[in-house]
Order: structure tokens, then sequence, then C-alpha cells
């Protein structure tokens, strides 16, 4: 899965998410990839997050949503993000998944639960992408 938030110079965010699903997935799976919310939502007033995992799970928690609304109410990104990875490793606690947020200022963070999440960043400021690494 790849998932991508970007802020243009004018203050316009946008994200989306690719994925070629999951494993041994039965025909005509939708998955989470389309779903609005849940492996990504973007609002230009607040931020991005985006999302990779159970996607089958992930689904029915909206968790992109739910990271979105958190920020906008005032939550940093980093808590924003845990807060939606451990609503839904409350209910489901062998699910595997992650998600990154960024506010509008181009904070980010990433949480995770079952695995290592690595995400990447490139900012104009920077030289380089940069590869941070968030643990479970
Ligand atoms: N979320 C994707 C899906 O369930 C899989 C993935 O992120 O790797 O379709």
């Amino acid at each position: 899965t790849i998932s991508m938030a970007v802020i243009d110079k004018m203050g316009h965010i946008a994200v989306g998410t690719s994925t070629n699903g999951a494993t041994f997935k039965i025909p005509g799976r939708v998955g989470d990839g389309p779903i609005a919310g849940s492996s990504s939502y973007a609002d230009n007033e607040v931020g991005a997050c985006g999302a990779t995992g159970d996607g089958d799970i992930m689904m029915r928690f909206l968790p992109c949503y739910q990271v979105v609304e958190s920020m906008r109410l005032g939550m940093e990104p980093e808590l924003a993000a845990k807060d939606a990875i451990l609503r839904i490793a409350r209910k489901y606690p062998n699910f595997v998944g992650a998600i990154f947020a960024v506010n509008k200022h181009g904070v980010h963070a990433g949480a995770c639960h079952g695995w290592t999440f690595q995400y990447s960043v490139r900012s104009p400021e920077m030289d380089d992408v940069e590869v941070f690494t968030v643990l479970p």
C-alpha cells in the first residue's frame, strides 16, 4: 500500500491511497482503499491522514477521518494518530496496521500496531527524503 499526503504552497492538502489489497482476498473485495475516511482523509483547514494494514478491520473505524477530526479539535498529530490506532486495538488486539498524520503546518507523526512502520517525508527546506520509523 502506498498512501501519500501533499500540501502545496497555497495550503491545499490532498491525500490518496493505492493498494494491491489484502493477501488471499476474495474476488470482488473492495477493501479500505477507496473508502473515504478509512485509508485516507484530508481537509485543507486541518491536515491529512493515510493508513495501511488490515483494511477489513480498519474500515470499521474510519481511522483517517478520526485522526483529522481529532486534529481539528486541537490534538497534535502524534496523539491523534495514536488515539486512532488504540481505538482499533481495543476491539481487535491482533490487528496489524499503521497510520500517518500531518497537520496543515507540516507537523507529522505515525502510529502503528502489530508491526514497525516507516514513512518518509520531504519538504522544500529538506535536502532529501527523510525516513521515520515508528515502533508499535
Ligand atoms: N489496507 C490494505 C487492504 O486491506 C492492505 C494494505 O494496506 O497493505 O486492502
